[in-house]
């Protein structure tokens, strides 16, 4: 896994433009979260209180198939570099991280993307966050075609938690969520 690093959002034009830009991605998918993964990100940017925090989600399920579970999340690990204005997870932690759910799951769970905390009341990606996504799903190390973003905005509840996918054009589309409920989902 490479490197993946954050920076608090700023409102740019290039972010705007990307966001609008939606023509040729337009995914079809229902994407639910379970409810230890909420309560885990709730707690966590509860306490990050002046610095960024975050790491990576996993899960089953992709944009292309249509359907995505978000299962599993992670820290950002001990050597994670959080500032107020910028996150980097320990990439050698979450890499052990993943490696562990595929090995408890038989391969059935698989990193999906990531998420992370912005001092903002409806938060939404920086142009630094597209472009980490972006090489997220251009790259092999990643065995994702589209990356899952999340992220979790000043209310440190889920009220105020967004889903983003992007391409590996940096093309990024805002997604509605679901609390997983086995009786719906599979
Ligand atoms: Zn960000």
């Amino acid at each position: 896994m490479k490197t993946c690093s954050f920076e608090q959002y700023v409102e740019t034009e290039e972010t705007n433009l990307k966001l609008q830009r939606r023509r040729t991605f337009e995914p079809k998918c229902t994407i639910s979260i379970k409810g230890n993964v909420l309560s885990f990100i709730e707690k966590q940017a509860q306490r990050a209180t002046d610095k960024e925090t975050g790491g990576i989600i996993g899960g089953f399920g992709s944009a292309e198939e249509g359907t995505i579970v978000i299962s599993h999340v992670s820290d950002g690990g001990p050597a994670a570099n959080c500032s107020p204005k910028f996150f980097s997870r320990d990439t050698q932690y979450c890499q052990r991280i993943v490696d562990k759910w595929a090995s408890e799951s038989s391969g059935k769970i698989d990193y999906l993307g990531e998420w992370h905390k912005h001092f903002e009341k409806d938060p939404r990606p920086s142009f630094r966050d597209l472009q980490t996504l972006k090489e997220i799903a251009r790259s092999p190390d990643y065995h994702v075609a589209t990356a899952l973003l999340l992220i979790i905005g000043s209310s440190n509840t889920r009220s105020s938690l967004r889903v983003f996918l992007i391409d590996h054009n940096g093309q990024c589309v805002s997604m509605d969520w679901q609390f997983w409920n086995k009786n719906l989902n599979t």
